[in-house]
């Protein structure tokens, strides 16, 4: 019977002892969850920041005395809008979904046709 080499999940050396170890010691453990830690902040701060932006390109079509608008929705592609990020969604009676980035939302009223609103406090 041959006996399952595993290795180290973090310093790839072959761990000793029971067959369901991931690291070959502690220290090697809690590097590896670091690592893991800091990568998932980075992906986060990524996350974060592209809704940040898109927020920031909403607004930017908004004035401060228009509370919603209508655009073609080239105008926000054209910004470097990305239309697969946003904060949540509602959906009116109509079945109208509204995508938020934070704040700010915007309605796809046809293929082409966006509406931008603005929550009010
Ligand atoms: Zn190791």
């Amino acid at each position: 019977m041959k006996a399952k080499v595993s290795l180290c999940l973090e310093c790839k050396e072959v761990v000793q002892g029971r067959a369901d170890k991931k690291y070959c010691s502690d220290s090697c453990r809690v590097a590896h969850h670091n690592q893991r830690r800091i990568e998932e902040s980075r992906s986060l701060r990524a996350v974060n920041l592209i809704l940040s932006r898109n927020r920031s390109i909403l607004l930017h079509f908004l004035d401060e005395t228009n509370s919603e608008i209508e655009l073609q929705s080239h105008h926000l592609s054209l910004k470097g809008f990305d239309f697969s990020f946003w904060t949540h969604q509602t959906n009116d009676s109509g079945g109208n979904t509204t995508s938020y980035c934070y704040d700010v939302g915007y309605q796809m009223l046809n293929t082409s046709k966006v509406l931008i609103t603005r929550t009010i406090d």
